[in-house]
């Protein structure tokens, strides 16, 4: 048996770890952890902000935006207090903007019931909005040394390789975190959980660098030589393809963006209004259900939604007072919740704040189309 576990706990099924692997790692973390801004005067509010920031991102590619965002909202309580439409462009490249509604209306509760102090139980930090049980602990853990274990997927790869658990998937991470709660140093909880997690980032990567590891003596997976097919790879989501066609509507007061909730993509900001073509799993959207008698710019560019594999066509037209009179009045009737804003065309990144808006311009710049009334 590898020297980091004892016999199996009989009630987990799963094997105990030597405190001894825990101080393996805790000393690789000491000596190797990066020096990143969000480990610099850390609060549970940073902790939080970065946490979010980081789900679906990367690290290189979210940190030049997180110091922005501190930058701007060094507290709980200048956030609350700030436009949700500020905080979106200050989470423009980031993307999930769902993430950003959610951090919002969880810092809002908790300068409003908390008095901007981070709760120190589970289930009060749970009732914030956007704190699900990985950030809770990870809060917890790094922030006020509580002894909860995290487990989010780099933490899943490593904690399955040392106790050589195959298994994936939902079903697997209840067990999976009984195995995180019985590897827990209970001494140190929040650098435990960390190293665990940058040992996953860097070195038990899926293609895992064993020789660089600290705990390559303790880890089952890798003394029966299966630590690449460990865990075993859930199946991905099936592409799916799908053509978007985005609407620049041109009226008195510039290009027309709307916001619903009710639609697939962008529910939480403000966008072109867009449609699905061709065939598509979608029901469609009966806010464009009717010809807006655009003209088509000729461009097409590819983007990725989670599975969606995207290619995007654009179309134009001018808006008299008439016509856009009737297209709003026909656009609230769909959507009684549909928010309307207008926007300059050199604003679009800003007030679209995806990377569709930047898209399009590039597009439309390489391929010389030319947008009367929208050049300046
Ligand atoms: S020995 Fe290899 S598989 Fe095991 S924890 Fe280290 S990097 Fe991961």
């Amino acid at each position: 048996m590898p020297a980091g576990l004892k016999q199996k706990d009989p009630i987990l099924e799963i094997q105990e770890f030597d405190p001894k692997t825990n101080l393996k790692l805790r000393n690789w973390f000491l000596k190797e952890k990066r020096d990143l801004p969000f480990r610099k005067n850390r609060t549970p509010y940073s902790t939080w902000v970065s946490e979010i920031m980081l789900q679906q991102t990367r690290v290189a590619a979210m940190l030049p935006l997180y110091e922005k965002f501190m930058a701007r909202f060094p507290k709980p309580e200048d956030l609350a207090s700030a436009e949700e439409e500020e905080v979106f462009r200050y989470w423009q490249g980031l993307g999930y903007y769902s993430r950003a509604k959610n951090l919002l209306a969880g810092v809002r509760k908790l300068v409003n019931e908390f008095r901007g102090k981070f709760p120190e139980t589970l289930e009060e930090a749970l009732s914030l909005p956007g704190i699900g049980p990985y950030t809770a602990r990870a809060i917890l853990s790094i922030s006020y040394n509580l002894p909860f274990a995290v487990l989010d997927g780099n933490a899943k790869r490593v904690l399955s390789r040392l106790a050589m658990f195959r298994e994936s998937g939902p079903k697997a991470d209840p067990i999976l975190q009984k195995i995180a709660d019985s590897f827990l140093n209970r001494d140190f909880p929040g650098d435990h959980n960390e190293a665990v997690m940058e040992l996953g980032a860097r070195i038990c990567i899926p293609k895992p660098l064993c020789t660089q590891c600290p705990l390559q003596t303790d880890c089952i997976a890798y003394q029966n030589g299966v630590q690449e097919s460990i865990p075993e790879t859930e199946k991905k989501k099936k592409e799916i393809p799908l053509d978007i066609r985005f609407y620049i509507l041109k009226g008195k007061q510039g290009i027309l963006l709307v916001r619903y909730p009710e639609r697939r993509f962008f529910k939480t900001i403000y966008s072109l209004p867009f449609s699905f073509e061709g065939k598509n799993p979608y029901e469609p959207d009966p806010v464009l259900d009717w010809d807006l008698k655009t003209s088509d710019l000729g461009i097409k560019f590819k983007h990725t939604i989670t599975h969606h594999k995207i290619q995007g066509f654009v179309s134009e037209t001018e808006l008299d007072a008439k016509k856009e009179k009737r297209i709003l009045e026909d656009f609230r009737k769909a959507r009684p919740s549909i928010e309307i804003k207008y926007c300059h065309w050199r604003d679009l990144e800003t007030e679209f704040p995806s990377s569709i808006a930047k898209k399009i311009k590039q597009t439309l710049a390489k391929n010389g189309a030319v947008l009367p009334g929208l050049e300046n």
